[in-house]
């Protein structure tokens, strides 16, 4: 049972601060509130979806500057969920059409391949129209206010970081010619769709979508949201690499999101990940999140060797001004795998596990700036 290894789970929510930052969550938890996924399946769209995709994203982004005063209305009981009737084209129908047009010229993360996926291409992340499940269990080892969670694992990555701990999922799911798929199965939405629904059953605080990363899998993730009608928690646990219109696809679904925010120096982030504007895209993308989301956020924080300073105390300094009702989790499970075992000469600096002196700068810093990380550390 879960909850016998994890006290911590099920003292957290005591805590009125906890309780007040994810006010929605918890409410969803409770049963008082409604996961958004629900409300954007009963909200009308007066368009045909055969649109070109600019008159969609139109009817998107004008439906979503709408989406808070649903929330609002359902919150006061002005409106009832219950009520409101399934339109013929919802808004998460509009949503799950956007994605599907993304699809055929991938630009679902900042890497902005611009293959057809539709068509069988693939892109930097090796896939292709199908998503590949690697894993869906009920998770004890989130954090305290997560757990037990309903973990659903693609495969596939936009990052090649050197010192992945999960490489098997993310980095080597599959050969070269990928035509040796070793790191999952083949999945439609709709089973995505029932594994969240037995996850749910078995006692899942929320549906917790990752990788490798989760963002190649939105068209997939939307879809089966579609054929899901249980009020859980949606949680989006990514890079947070997703380019601007998978963000706003994603804004109105997610309740909750737990972004990875490892560097802070984009040079460092090259070396790395892989990848360009690093800091750029995943700032823009969380304070998105923030304040056009659900708002509720829990940051999570690699320590790397060596890394206090440049990246840690900046990372902690933008948390505590831009998005300061969030949690952030400081981690210092960071061990020297995948590329840095393979090849330690090359990433010397970054071949050993954290000094217990940096874990302790990176805690003090945090309290130094009233940052709320103990319950989720
Ligand atoms: S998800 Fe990113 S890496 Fe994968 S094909 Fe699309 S743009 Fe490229």
């Amino acid at each position: 049972m879960w909850f016998l290894n994890r006290p911590d789970a099920a003292n957290v929510w005591k805590n009125p601060e906890i309780k007040e930052r994810y006010r929605r969550y918890s409410g969803i938890l409770d049963g008082k509130n409604h996961a958004r996924y629900l409300i954007t399946k009963r909200i009308p769209v007066n368009i045909s979806l055969e649109e070109p995709l600019e008159k969609l994203w139109e009817e998107h982004d004008k439906i979503a500057k709408e989406f808070d005063d649903y929330l609002e209305k359902i919150a006061q009981e002005e409106d009832s969920l219950k009520n409101m009737a399934i339109p013929e084209i919802s808004f998460l129908d509009l949503k799950e059409k956007i994605a599907l047009e993304i699809l055929k010229d991938c630009h679902f993360c900042e890497r902005r391949c611009k293959t057809n996926r539709k068509e069988g291409k693939v892109g930097f992340c090796r896939l292709g129209e199908d998503s590949i499940l690697s894993s869906a269990f009920l998770h004890s080892g989130e954090e305290s206010v997560l757990v037990p969670s309903g973990t659903i694992f693609f495969a596939g990555c936009t990052f090649t970081c050197v010192f992945c701990q999960n490489s098997d999922i993310s980095q080597e799911w599959c050969d070269e010619s990928r035509e040796n798929i070793s790191g999952g199965v083949i999945v439609s939405p709709k089973k995505v769709a029932l594994m969240a629904q037995r996850l749910w059953k078995e006692g899942a605080k929320n549906i917790n979508f990752v990788g490798g990363d989760p963002t190649p899998n939105l068209h997939t993730i939307i879809s089966s949201l579609k054929e899901m009608n249980e009020n859980i928690t949606m949680l989006w646990n990514s890079n947070m690499y997703q380019s601007l219109e998978a963000t706003k696809l994603l804004l109105e679904v997610m309740d909750f999101w737990l972004p990875d925010f490892k560097f802070w120096e984009n040079e460092f982030a090259k070396q790395m990940s892989g990848i360009n504007q690093y800091r750029e895209v995943v700032t823009r993308n969380i304070k998105m999140a923030y304040t056009q989301g659900s708002g509720e956020v829990l940051i999570r924080h690699l320590i790397i060797p060596g890394r206090v300073e440049k990246d840690t105390y900046p990372i902690l300094e933008w948390c505590s001004k831009e998005i300061p009702k969030s949690l952030v989790n400081i981690m210092e499970q960071y061990r020297p795998q995948y590329l840095v075992q393979r090849d330690p000469d090359k990433y010397r600096m970054i071949n050993r596990r954290i000094y217990p002196e940096e874990l302790k700068n990176a805690t003090k810093k945090a309290d130094e700036l009233n940052i709320l990380w103990k319950p989720v550390s």
